[in-house]
């Protein structure tokens, strides 16, 4: 088990109808102005977008509202959202939705203090000045209501990257899984894939860390359990709300205590094919390319990937585990190859270039460049 720090300073206020408290929260924190940034419109009509207002208005919170911030999220719409903040003078950044309203939130709200935002992803210096960020969570998988990361795209150089640092973590989020009943099939599964996919990039460092490694199988087995019953029943509530908690507990720092950074190779290849194809959903990605990146390294950690194969899959060796959560993900209706998202051979050099320049060399097996291409071509 490696040293680890274990910080968290996020308050989660979790369950049915807790955004009530939503205005008064803000206000008890001293601010009185905000801007509320939203995505594509799903929020007004499952009811999130309403109890968030009423909850404002009976706090006597001055709001002004961004809207129209798309999946995988571009820095354009930030800085627009920036411009927007400053205007009204914004002492906070409420955001209402999911990972990428949420990250393009925290990018506003560290936005505001800098010149020219994108530097900040360019030096990568830990953020430490931010307007106090707020969210109301509407779809599950990220984990961006809990931790200190946001991931935006620079489309005109096609570099998805991040930024991170303790000013980004949220001051409180508000997670009502009832908000998730409207959610499309496909998106739950992006959902629990993607946060799947926050525990392998842990799970496979290191077999000291017991507590974790067995905290990371009861996640997994929680999230592929509560699909499977999503699977026959989208509104219910007890699913739902298992699953949103498993999600948060994915990447909010209790999946990779003892685990030093985590490996996240994949998380890099992935983030360089939505850049290239901003069609992609961030979780379908992550599900296709861990089968070949797991195929492709499992012969780093025998051990850990056999154990995985048992433990969340009742497999008895690693390639019978990829097989079986293949079949699952299959059975889910999602992809399970590049080409079914979308992403052609012609794309493969040009996604590897870009996610070999971030220079997330991974942990468990080195991922260099011809790596990169080894992998992508056999998630095709
Ligand atoms: P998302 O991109 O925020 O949302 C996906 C889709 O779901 C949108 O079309 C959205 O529609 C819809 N949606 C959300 N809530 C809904 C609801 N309750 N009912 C109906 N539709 C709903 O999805 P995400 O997976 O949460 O975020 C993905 C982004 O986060 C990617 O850019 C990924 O790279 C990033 N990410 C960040 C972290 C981190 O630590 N910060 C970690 C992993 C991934 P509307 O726009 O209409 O709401
Ligand atoms: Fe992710």
């Amino acid at each position: 088990m490696l040293n680890f720090e274990y910080y968290n300073p996020t308050k989660i206020q979790f369950g049915k109808e807790v955004c009530t408290r939503l205005g008064r929260t803000i206000q008890s924190m001293g601010c009185h102005k905000v801007i509320l940034i939203g995505g594509g419109g799903s929020a007004k009509k499952n009811g999130a977008y309403e109890q968030v207002v009423t909850s404002l208005q009976n706090s006597k919170i001055e709001w002004i509202e961004s809207w129209g911030v798309q999946a995988n999220p571009e820095i354009e719409k930030v800085r627009e959202m920036i411009t927007l903040a400053k205007d009204f003078n914004a002492d906070a950044v409420l955001a209402l939705g999911g990972g990428s309203v949420i990250d393009s939130a925290k990018s506003v709200a560290a936005g505001v203090f800098v010149q020219d935002v994108w530097k900040l992803f360019l030096d990568l210096n830990p953020i430490e000045d931010a307007l106090p960020i707020f969210t109301v969570l509407t779809i599950s998988g990220t984990c961006s209501e809990m931790n200190s990361s946001a991931v935006v795209t620079n489309a005109e150089t096609r570099q998805k990257w991040h930024i991170k640092g303790p000013a980004l973590f949220p001051k409180v989020s508000f997670i009502d899984p009832i908000f998730q009943a409207s959610l499309p099939w496909r998106q739950t599964v992006y959902g629990a894939l993607d946060a799947m996919s926050h525990i392998t990039e842990f799970y496979f460092v290191d077999e000291r860390a017991e507590t974790t490694l067995s905290i990371n199988e009861s996640l997994c087995n929680t999230i592929i359990k509560m699909v499977d019953r999503l699977k026959n029943d989208q509104e219910d509530y007890y699913s739902r709300a298992s699953l949103a908690w498993a999600s948060t507990l994915a990447f909010n720092g209790t999946s990779g205590a003892g685990l030093g950074a985590g490996d996240f190779a994949l998380h890099g290849i992935e983030h360089a094919v939505s850049a290239v194809q901003p069609d992609v959903p961030h979780g379908a990605g992550m599900g296709v390319l861990f089968l070949a990146w797991a195929t492709y390294c499992m012969d780093a950690n025998p051990r850990l990937f056999d154990r995985w194969a048992k433990q969340i899959w009742g497999e008895d060796d690693a390639r019978s585990g990829i097989e079986a959560m293949r079949a699952r993900i299959r059975s889910w209706g999602s992809a399970v190859t590049l080409r079914e998202l979308g992403v052609q051979e012609a794309d493969i050099d040009e996604v590897a270039q870009i996610a070999a320049s971030a220079k997330r060399e991974g942990f468990v097996k080195r991922i260099l460049l011809p790596d990169i291409q080894a992998i992508l071509k056999m998630a095709l």
